[in-house]
């Protein structure tokens, strides 16, 4: 027996060597050699034969597609022709110095020209001959012109015109110099593919699911992305590896989900108790809208299950988060733990204190806030209450509460609007107690749904996609600076009414002179408009003390003054419902998220509100463009995914870390449907098999364990 496995351990070790082929260098290929291994190193990332194989090109040459030359128009378009080469000279002095050619087909003439290896090229091409040429035309003295095109003898070309569609591979020009241009590259590929057999490119589809979705076979997709037959096989093969590609993703998530749910314990909140019954039916002002009576459903469920939750509450602006987390608080207290709420700047927890303060009214919980200027003896009460037991709930700033808070039984945190909260955050909560406590993190803007499913892939997700009864939707209007007096006056009729208005600044960054200043003269200017003692008007930017923004926040929140000049500080969470106008100023320099997190300041009680987004005359495209989509809709969602259309998801905050998103032929823009495929697929596997231990799943399981580590999933788990 022994000898046995000793000797199939070693048949199973060589097996490996064997079908490790691609793990092989670059530079034992035939044709590359340590220097211009090193190129490829550094100019293209490509190391070993794997990733000469996933070096994809990005375009073919089909050579069965001829243009007719008199068919040649404009700029800029890739044609290729047929033709005789007519003459060939070279004119013009030293660095006027060009070789010019004539190509003639039956409807017209080319001209072609070139400015580098002139003797090089001179030498190798011959008058009288036909070419297939290929190349960008442009218009030289009125006629159509390809400057360096490709050109091969076009008997050559039909005789290896059994791949009718030809790879042209991204290169560099370092990689050119050295002999390495696009279509050599490709030498290198057919090369390499002569050299593997199919059993190396191992399948990590599953049987069923390839036979289910009539997608092609991992090998035979990887040979036709490079060389294929025709242009439907090409897309067959891209299609199935862009699948792959959302598939393993997905179903790396999911796995990671699943054995958090599995492996992780959690504390167990048993019961609905009287805190939460109380509360509910005799204190909550008004009823819970169906999202939000969902969420808090699923919160529950997971509460119940004994293992942790970890939850990403996505709503719009307005859509009434802060409630559910309350609710799930109680639904803690109920089961003896306690609770705290992170918000990311003090003011929105100082918010939230007074907001939960009201509600919590009559209940015999105690709670409390915890800040950066909260006194230092207020301070030591609250760590001995966290200590003891005796304080339910906590509310403060992100940083205070990782840092140094000691809880006696730490049961749920909720993370208000952020989503960035990120793994290494959440592990430091983590310290706070043998058993992790449920997190509840609430997103500050609606994510993408794409995006949500790659970046936030392993955490569960919660959607609250309605707001409130009765809300008015907010008018959003853009008008030129120049207008500034006329909307100072709409600012006047709506105070009038009784109402209160934001102007803010773009202080994006706290320390930024210039901006500053603006605010400063902003500020002067909105006291021209409205002179005291007959307005008045706050102000609250970063520079000042905690304790002034506080008091002039304050001073906004209870309605004396009218006014709020600020920065970006009260870009989130901030709840006027009296405000009914929004003013921002230099609207160009905002995020989308940002302005409509901005707008969601107003439109939060039953009057209608307004938002008026001024710039100055000279926008860029896309300044234009976020403006256009602000004025169109008021939805978050559908701005999200606008963003995510402008910017790209590198650019989305958060995202660019996570691994997540390292995509080589998929894009999460525009290729939806197939991640909504694999998505479903992946949950559907994982819900027959969610140990892949079923002989059909060994091979992906066994894909997935050789990628390990290479992709930085491991980061975000
Ligand atoms: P956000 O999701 O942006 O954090 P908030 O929790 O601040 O929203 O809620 C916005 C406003 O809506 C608050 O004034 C809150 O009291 C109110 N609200 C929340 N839920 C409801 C509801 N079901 N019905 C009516 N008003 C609600
Ligand atoms: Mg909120």
């Amino acid at each position: 027996m022994l000898i046995y496995d000793i000797c199939n351990s070693n048949i199973e070790k060589s097996i490996n060597q064997l079908s490790n082929i691609l793990a092989t260098p670059i530079e034992y290929l035939k044709g590359v050699g340590p220097h211009r291994a090193d190129l490829l190193k550094k100019e293209l990332d490509i190391y070993t034969y794997q990733d000469l194989l996933e070096h994809f090109p990005h375009r073919h040459i089909d050579k069965t597609k001829v243009n007719r030359i008199e068919d040649i128009h404009g700029d800029t378009e890739f044609i290729q022709v047929v033709g005789r080469l007519t003459s060939l000279e070279t004119i013009g002095e030293n660095r006027g110095r060009r070789l010019v050619g004539q190509l003639k087909d039956s409807s017209g003439i080319l001209e072609l020209a070139w400015f580098q290896s002139i003797n090089w090229v001179e030498k190798n091409l011959t008058i009288g001959s036909i070419y297939l040429v290929y190349g960008r035309t442009g218009m030289f003295n009125n006629r159509p012109q390809i400057v360096h095109p490709e050109m091969e003898l076009y008997v050559a070309a039909q005789a290896g015109a059994k791949n009718v569609l030809e790879p042209v591979y991204p290169s560099t020009e370092k990689l050119k110099a050295r002999g390495l241009n696009g279509r050599q590259i490709a030498g290198l590929t057919k090369q390499l593919f002569s050299l593997i057999q199919p059993k190396d490119i191992e399948e990590n589809i599953p049987v069923k699911q390839l036979q289910q979705l009539r997608l092609m076979a991992r090998y035979e997709a990887f040979y036709k992305i490079h060389f294929p037959p025709s242009p439907e096989e090409f897309e067959r093969a891209l299609n199935r590896l862009k699948f792959e590609e959302f598939f393993i993703a997905q179903v790396r998530l999911n796995l990671i989900r699943l054995q958090r749910h599995r492996t992780s314990r959690g504390l167990l909140f048993e019961k609905v108790g009287d805190y939460f019954n109380d509360f509910y039916n005799n204190h909550l002002p008004f009823q819970l809208t169906n999202a939000q009576k969902r969420v808090l459903k699923e919160i529950r469920t997971d509460t119940a299950r004994g293992h942790q939750m970890n939850r990403l509450l996505q709503g719009d602006v307005g859509s009434g988060k802060t409630v559910v987390a309350l609710l799930s608080m109680l639904l803690a207290a109920d089961n003896g733990f306690q609770s705290c709420m992170m918000a990311p700047t003090e003011i929105l927890a100082q918010q939230h204190y007074s907001g939960l303060s009201e509600l919590l009214k009559g209940l015999p919980l105690r709670l409390e806030l915890l800040t950066g200027t909260t006194k230092v003896k207020k301070r030591r009460e609250i760590h001995a209450a966290l200590l003891d037991g005796s304080l339910h709930f906590l509310v403060g700033t992100h940083a205070l509460i990782e840092d140094t808070v000691q809880f006696k039984n730490l049961g749920l945190v909720v993370v208000d609007e952020q989503h960035r909260f990120g793994v290494a955050q959440r592990a430091k909560l983590w310290e706070k107690a043998v058993v992790p406590p449920h997190v509840l993190v609430m997103t500050a803007t609606p994510i993408p749904r794409t995006l949500a499913m790659t970046a936030y892939g392993d955490l569960d997700c919660s959607i609250m996609d309605e707001l409130p009864p009765g809300r008015q939707p907010i008018l959003t209007v853009h008008r030129n600076e120049m207008a500034r007096a006329s909307v100072m006056e709409f600012i006047r009729g709506e105070i009038e009414k009784g109402r209160q208005a934001y102007i803010v600044y773009p202080l994006i960054d706290e320390s930024d002179k210039m901006s500053y200043e603006d605010l400063m003269q902003g500020y002067e200017q909105v006291k021209s408009f409205f002179p005291e003692p007959k307005y008045l008007i706050s102000m609250v930017h970063g520079r000042q003390p905690a304790e002034m923004k506080q008091t002039n926040m304050d001073r906004f929140v209870k309605g004396e003054t009218n006014i709020m000049v600020s920065t970006t500080v009260i870009e989130v969470g901030v709840n006027v419902p009296n405000a009914s106008v929004m003013v921002i100023e230099s609207t160009e320099k905002f995020g989308l998220s940002q302005l409509h997190q901005l707008r969601g300041r107003v439109g939060r009680g039953s009057e209608k509100s307004f938002c008026v987004l001024l710039s100055g005359s000279k926008l860029s495209r896309e300044g234009r463009e976020r403006i256009n989509i602000m004025c169109a809709t008021n939805d978050g969602f559908k701005i999200a995914e606008k963003d995510l259309e402008l910017r790209g998801p590198g650019d989305i905050e958060g995202t660019r870390q996570s691994g997540a998103l390292n995509f080589k032929l998929v894009s999460i823009v525009n290729d939806k449907e197939l991640l909504e495929k694999a998505k479903t697929i992946a949950e559907q596997l994982l819900e027959e098999d969610e140990t892949l231990s079923m002989a059909e799943n060994l091979p992906l399981r066994s894909f997935l364990q050789k990628q390990k580590g290479k992709t930085g999933w491991s980061k975000i788990s």
